[in-house]
């Protein structure tokens, strides 16, 4: 670490408020930085691996999130109980919930991750669209302010902004509370029933509308903030392969966009980090339609796909995102960020490969594939039981090769090691996807994997 001898490091002991791969990836990056690990989980958690090698490993309470990963009074008294010093809530969960994280400093230790109030204007799609706005970030086309009470007025908004507009609930999240309105006659009642179900899913009825871009790519930038004001961005990723909202399959970079097309927004993001003093990792998304930029939200926690971008910048992104919350400089400046090479992660799900339904159970066996330029980030192993209890992602694959088509075949050959047996996985499908033309072409937008599985059932 590169915290100087003499300053004592503000913890020596990080709590995993989180399960499954993303438990394993902050322990071995805590490992990595010489920090030592307590490990909560829920009763269905009790036989995970990466518990056994914590220092401490406790259980907070039953197999519902509500009664456990999501129990900030759990939390927060296993921390005390444990002697934790900091706490790291992975993705999902807390990760984005501005009273955990302020709950967290208030009680002395240290959350991994931004400050509550960034968190909560984040939160705030339209706060965070004017902060955006305010930074110099190409934002959808629509007001930066919520919807009026007023119907007329809403009707003369929608007529401005020109049809199909998109109306979406401003505390929305995980792709629910938003609603495409294709012509005025329908208006009306998307706004009833998108406000309804706004009050009842995220506790405001406050709605904003958007122009609804019809063939967008999902484009996102990867940002990483320290406590000094530098912040760099780490590249970008495509995540358009998605099912119901749900990204399935990233790469890095995203194909065929031009380093002057890509540089103003990465820089531009960078700009907006700086000037509402965020630290730690974060990302924006944009969609990006006929080679403009338009940012939908940021996410100011470690996502998902971040493995892309760490094998195409060479950069463990999880140890960075510690190192900076311990008060440590970024290890980088932006001339020495190089991304290298193409990266693919396919998600491997447990669910049905046709249906998509979640399939729980016994691992009875289990193959994973290995060589170079692949990782596996996995908790689980032959005689792992998959509990119906949270998201249905087992593990990732991922691969780095010098040329996205050498990426592609990697991940082919990748995927046809991989075997899970004992229940379902979507292992099938995505062996498919990958021999698909179009998609191997690359620039796929983000309606093409619905299109191609109706094509096919
Ligand atoms: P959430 O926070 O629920 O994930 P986002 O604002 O990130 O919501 O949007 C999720 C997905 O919805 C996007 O990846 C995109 O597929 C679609 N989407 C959102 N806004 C628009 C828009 N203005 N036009 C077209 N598609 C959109």
């Amino acid at each position: 670490m590169s915290l100087t001898p003499e300053k004592k490091p503000l913890f020596d002991t990080v709590m995993i408020a989180n399960r499954g791969e993303i438990a394993t990836r902050i322990q071995r990056a805590c490992r990595d930085l010489g920090l030592k690990t307590v490990v909560v989980c829920s009763e269905a958690d009790r036989d995970a691996s990466y518990g056994k090698t914590a220092e401490v490993f406790l259980c907070i309470g039953p197999s519902s999130p509500a009664k456990s990963y999501l129990n900030k009074d759990a939390i927060l008294l296993a921390a005390r109980l444990t002697g934790a010093t900091a706490i790291h809530p992975g993705y999902g969960f807390l990760s984005e919930n501005a009273l955990f994280a302020e709950a967290v400093e208030s009680a002395g230790l240290t959350f991994i991750g931004p400050t509550a109030d960034a968190i909560a204007t984040m939160g705030d799609k339209i706060a965070a669209k004017r902060a955006m706005i305010a930074a110099g970030v190409p934002c959808v086309p629509g007001p930066d302010t919520a919807l009026p009470d007023d119907p007329k007025r809403v009707e003369e908004i929608a007529l401005d902004i020109g049809y199909p507009v998109i109306i979406k609930a401003t505390g929305g999240g995980g792709g629910r509370g938003m609603r495409v309105v294709d012509e005025p006659a329908r208006l009306h009642d998307a706004l009833a029933l998108t406000r309804e179900e706004a009050r009842q899913a995220f506790g405001t009825p406050a709605l904003y509308m958007e122009k609804f871009l019809q063939h967008p790519r999902h484009v996102e930038i990867q940002v990483l903030c320290d406590c000094h004001g530098n912040a760099v961005w780490l590249g970008h990723r495509d995540c358009s392969i998605q099912r119901r909202h749900q990204k399935v399959v990233e790469e890095a970079p995203a194909p065929g966009i031009a380093p002057e097309v890509i540089g103003p927004i990465g820089e531009a993001c960078v700009q907006a980090c700086r000037q509402i003093g965020y630290r730690g990792v974060g990302t924006f998304e944009f969609l990006y339609e006929d080679n403009a930029f338009y940012f939908i939200e940021m996410n100011t926690r470690l996502q998902v796909e971040h493995p892309v971008t760490e094998l195409t910048a060479g950069i463990d992104i999880v140890k960075e995102q510690i190192r900076v919350a311990l008060g440590a400089p970024l290890a980088m400046m932006q001339r020495q960020v190089t991304c290298e090479g193409h990266s693919f992660e396919c998600r491997i799900n447990a669910e049905d490969p046709e249906s998509f339904m979640s399939s729980a159970g016994l691992i009875t066996a289990l193959e994973l594939p290995e060589g170079e330029g692949i990782r596996v980030d996995t908790h689980i192993h032959a005689g792992y039981k998959v509990s119906p209890y949270y998201d249905s992602l087992i593990a990732k694959v991922i691969v780095h090769a010098p040329t996205r088509n050498e990426a592609l075949e990697k991940m082919r050959q990748a995927l046809a090691t991989t075997r899970v047996d004992g229940i379902s996985t979507n292992i099938p499908f995505l062996r498919a996807f990958f021999e698909d033309a179009d998609f191997a072409k690359g620039e796929v937008d983000i309606h093409y994997l619905e299109q191609w599985l109706k094509q096919r059932a």
